[in-house]
């Protein structure tokens, strides 16, 4: 069976390609993907691609070295990611890379480090990795793989060569995953969490769809004052809050795209929640703030009360407002 890649991956590919092909593929990529669009799958893709027994079809898919790479096994590939308990790539382990990237390959292909998500790399970390991109041994690459490319050293980012990797439209993202996981509800799943397909890969797409359904719903009772926030906030704050919240969020933020893509936004009164492009904001502001604290020890149900009545504070200001 030969490879079947994503066709968001063409661009990518193509450049990667003709980089190879002309003898200029550069020693550190740093490859910017959206948020589940499938970097680390791109880059084992170019791993396959610089190692593949065939070149006339590389990657093949079928070769030793492509069938190890894909399995996670092959002497040539390390990948780099946090161990354990802890949330970062140590220097030791950046140390312990650069040591064997010095090494001459098992195979005749490239030495292939993946890092994955990049800005785990701590300070320390991200130098050690430095000073290996700033004197590079031969026939190896480095792929850094992340979707906040701002969170990395100025430094480390100028060493790279950028590989941009746009996600696909939500449509596609989900005839991606009926065709590799099955039928599902995808578009509602992909809507619940607002990432790209590879996010989803493992995820039960039926109770997401639920649990965006649940989370519209509560929304639009509480706008329209049907319910209280604090009937509420026990309940979101007791169980997949993060999911909660990240239904929110993209919720919002296809609001927003709509409003101003559209300008004209009666028709979302449809919708039973007909808010404005300014309450919108200040919500997605909220949400964003919230999402970034959900992992610390503050009240989660407090916070959640809160959140849910400036939304419906803003709901009825919005209701008085179009009155007048
Ligand atoms: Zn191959």
């Amino acid at each position: 069976m030969s490879i079947v890649l994503p066709s968001w991956f063409d661009a990518a590919f193509a450049e990667v390609n003709a980089a190879f092909a002309a003898g200029r593929l550069a020693h550190g990529i740093l490859i910017h993907e959206d948020p589940g669009a499938g970097g680390l799958e791109l880059a084992r893709w170019i791993a396959q691609r610089v190692n593949c027994s065939d070149a006339s079809r590389a990657p093949c898919g079928e070769c030793q070295s492509c069938k190890w790479i894909a399995a996670g096994q092959h002497p040539d590939v390390t990948p780099l990611s946090p161990e354990g308990e802890s949330a970062q790539i140590l220097i030791q382990a950046v140390r312990d890379l650069a040591a064997d990237l010095a090494l001459t390959a098992h195979g005749r292909g490239y030495k292939v480090a993946i890092v994955w998500p990049a800005e785990a790399m701590n300070v320390f970390a991200a130098n050690a990795l430095l000073k290996t991109l700033e004197e590079p041994p031969a026939r190896t690459v480095v792929l850094l793989v992340t979707s906040q490319p701002s969170r990395l050293l100025a430094t480390l980012r100028s060493r790279c060569s950028r590989l941009r990797l746009t996600g696909p439209s939500r449509h596609e993202a989900a005839e991606y995953l009926a065709s590799a996981r099955g039928a599902g509800p995808w578009e509602d799943a992909l809507a619940a969490t607002g990432s790209g397909p590879f996010a989803l890969i493992d995820a039960d797409p039926a109770a997401l769809a639920d649990l965006r359904a649940d989370t519209l719903r509560t929304l639009r009772d509480v706008g329209s004052g049907n319910v209280q926030p604090p009937a509420v906030a026990d309940k979101w704050a007791r169980g997949e809050l993060s999911t909660r919240l990240a239904c929110v969020e993209s919720w919002v933020t296809d609001r927003i795209l709509e409003s101003t893509s559209i300008r004209d936004v009666t028709h979302l009164s449809g919708s039973g929640l007909a808010p404005n492009i300014c309450h919108l904001f200040e919500l997605s502001d909220a949400v964003r703030d919230m999402r970034k604290l959900s992992h610390t020890s503050i009240n989660k149900a407090m916070a959640v009360e809160a959140l849910l009545w400036r939304w419906a504070r803003s709901s009825e200001g919005k209701t008085s407002g179009s009155r007048a």
